[in-house]
């Protein structure tokens, strides 16, 4: 038999709870379920030894603001490091590299993925330094930590993993997967108050509606574009 394309992620946070109901929700739980995908949240917590689990402190220099530590950071990634090799150990970051589409299908044929999120005023640099790999950002606003980013990053890649949507052609059409953004979409009724479905999508003429919807595609890209 084939093999199944999987990619196995491995979330590093301060926390885990912010992730929990993203990832066993809807598509990701459907591909977790077909074993498309498997994703293990680890608590940075665990990996500090002292009574409050204390995993910030402040910056030297002084300033406003706590950074993560060093140490539980380093210990954590260390132990994951002698698990399994990765293609990948990313950090979330506002000054990262930006997402797009084409990073996300550039990801999706990784097999194993690390996220750090980090937190506060962002995490010791040394980190960055000798730990990862890759820095992405996922637009340029600042968000509290990097949770939300990885999961706009693992929901973007998992999407895109062969069999996880039921429908694989309805991912090739999605906005930026070609270059051109999505048409419009309906469904019944076919009259809602005043409004009418065109008639074209009612016409039964698959050629004819493939071709509205590759002008409508078009011409929205082009719209979208000057503005
Ligand atoms: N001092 C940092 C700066 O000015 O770039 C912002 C720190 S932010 C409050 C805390 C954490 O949120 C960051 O360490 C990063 O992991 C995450 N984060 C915030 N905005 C992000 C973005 N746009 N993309 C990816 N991660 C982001």
């Amino acid at each position: 038999m084939k093999n199944k394309s999987t990619i196995h992620f491995d979330i590093i946070t301060g926390f885990p709870k912010l992730l929990r109901g993203p990832l066993t929700e809807s598509i990701i739980r459907q591909a977790k379920k077909k074993k498309l995908v498997s994703i293990r949240v680890h608590d940075l917590r665990k990996y500090t030894h002292d009574k409050h689990k204390t995993i910030d402190d402040t910056p030297y220099g002084g300033g406003a603001g706590m950074i993560l530590k060093p140490e539980p950071i380093f210990e954590c990634i260390d132990y994951l490091k002698s698990k399994r090799k990765y293609d990948e150990i990313i950090y979330l970051s506002a000054d990262g590299e930006k997402f797009t589409q084409s990073l996300a299908n550039e990801l999706s044929i990784k097999k194993n993925i690390m996220l750090l999120c980090g937190h506060y005023k962002g995490i010791d640099h040394r980190v960055r330094e000798r730990l990862i790999t890759r820095e992405i950002s996922i637009g340029d606003y600042v968000l509290t930590g990097g949770e939300l980013p990885a999961l706009v990053l693992t929901d973007a890649v998992i999407r895109l993993i062969p069999g996880v949507l039921g429908d694989g052609e309805s991912m090739l059409t999605d906005s930026f997967q070609d270059g051109l953004l999505d048409c419009p979409h309906y469904t019944k009724p076919a009259m809602y108050h005043d409004m009418k479905v065109p008639d074209v999508l009612l016409s039964g003429d698959h050629k004819l509606i493939a071709s509205w919807r590759k002008s409508k595609r078009i011409s929205k890209t082009e719209e979208r574009k000057k503005s």
